[in-house]
Parts: C-alpha cells; structure tokens; sequence
C-alpha cells in the first residue's frame, strides 16, 4: 500500500470499518511509515481530542493511538485463525468424504 492509498483508509480506520484485507495492510503500513502515522496521530487529535476536551477528561494521544492499533492487530489475528480453522475443517470434510466413498466401494 502506498501512503495515498493509506490515508483514504484513516477515516474508516477511526469509525471501526475496515475489512480484514484493508486492516491488515494499513496496520502493516502504519509500522512501517513515520509520516502516515503522524498523520493518524493528527487526525486522532482532532477528531478525538476536541470530544475529550468537551467533556473534560483527560487524553493519553499515545495510548488512544495504541489501544486502536492494538484493537485491529487483534481482529486480524482473530480473523487469521478463523481462516485456518475453517480450512482445516475443509479438509477434515474431504478427508470424511473420501473416507465414506472408500468405505462403500469395499
Ligand atoms: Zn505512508
């Protein structure tokens, strides 16, 4: 992903609404470049901070930013598990079906 690409993705990253393949690439991307997360880090002030400030309480910039990228690292690993259970069912399905078919072929 380019940074371009990565910044269409910050709003939808703030509402909670990226799809697995956009989370992983835009957590892999805000590891990797220093500009794109400042730029988060901005926005995250602006959207989050004015809200904060409205009601008075206080607000860690650096643990807001790191709860939500930790918010998404988990999804995707969730999300990457449920993909090799599934495929492991997928083959124990198999397995099961070439199993009965040999069993009625005897
Ligand atoms: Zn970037």
């Amino acid at each position: 992903m380019n940074c371009k690409e990565f910044e269409k993705l910050i709003p939808d990253f703030f509402e909670d609404r990226l799809d697995y393949s956009s989370m992983k690439r835009f957590s892999e991307h805000i590891e990797q470049c220093d500009n794109c997360k400042e730029e988060v880090v901005i926005q995250l002030l602006v959207t989050e901070g004015v809200h904060r400030l409205e009601d008075g309480r206080a607000f860690d910039l650096q643990k807001e930013l790191d709860r939500r990228l930790n918010r998404i690292k988990r999804k995707i690993r969730i999300h990457g598990n449920m993909i090799r259970i599934g495929i492991a069912m997928e083959i124990a399905a198999v397995c099961l079906l070439i199993g009965i078919f040999a069993w009625k072929l005897m």
